[in-house]
């Protein structure tokens, strides 16, 4: 078993930053956040890619070849299913040799016509995305923020929302986008005795307790957030089960 990972909030912090995740506790509201800064969504390298690659063909032309690609893909996974199920049996052995042939040129071709089609829709979907609306230019609509992943665990409620920050180059136009993001949880009750209850900060034995239910994450994988305080000194402590990431 590995061992939890402990976030800790001496008496009078109620905040505390650990692997990139934020943790704040505000325990007058019984409310704790955890949040978390994510990569922008797209890379400077893959905005110059798309931005090049329009310069060069028009944004249309980008559009057009990623349907061109899927309707490739879809055709040469279609033949390789004819060609599954043509009944090699029924025919001549030099027959068999073409169908093998066959069935093997399309398994690289819709290998690479995935690939195609993947490349296609990032540059598609950039040349989408890097649009404002309010000034109607292509390539000016960007993140100025990074965007951030925020979970909140109230008494009765637990929600995941991510946030994005967009705005125009061009403009000014801006679009902060708060998306309610779904999440697999329930709770479960605390351990009324702790077997080891001694806090760490003043010394007072029989002093923590799991003041919170156990917020659970993920049916399968059971991610568990427990919830401590010293009722001594004021002590706030977050037990997360092993390898626990909020995203
Ligand atoms: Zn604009
Ligand atoms: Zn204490």
């Amino acid at each position: 078993m590995a061992k939890d990972k402990r976030i800790r909030f001496p008496s009078g912090s109620y905040q505390a930053f650990c692997e990139g995740i934020r943790y704040k506790i505000d325990p007058e509201n019984d409310i704790v956040e955890m949040t978390q800064k994510l990569n922008p969504r797209y890379s400077p390298e893959s905005r110059e890619e798309a931005v090049n690659l329009a310069n060069k063909h028009g944004v249309e032309k980008i559009q057009k070849r990623a349907r061109l690609f899927s309707k490739l893909l879809l055709l040469s996974i279609l033949l390789f299913l004819f060609l599954m199920f043509f009944p090699a049996n029924f025919s001549a052995n030099s027959k068999n040799f073409f169908i093998s042939a066959g069935r093997f040129l399309t398994i690289v071709s819709e290998i690479i016509f995935l690939y195609m089609f993947g490349y296609y829709r990032a540059m598609m979907n950039y040349c989408t995305d890097s649009y404002c609306e309010k000034c109607g230019k292509h390539f000016v609509f960007e993140e100025f923020q990074a965007p951030l992943v925020k979970e909140e665990s109230k008494i009765d409620v637990y929600t995941k929302t991510l946030t994005q920050y967009w705005h125009c180059r061009n403009c000014g136009h801006e679009a902060i986008k708060i998306e309610l993001q779904s999440i697999d949880h329930h709770h479960e009750k605390r351990q009324g005795n702790l077997k080891e209850d001694t806090c760490e900060e003043c010394g007072e034995e029989h002093a923590i307790e799991e003041y919170r239910n156990i917020d659970v994450l993920n049916y399968v994988l059971k991610k568990k957030i427990r919830y401590f305080k010293c009722r001594n000194c004021g002590y706030h402590e977050i037990r997360l089960s092993k390898w626990f990431r909020i995203v």
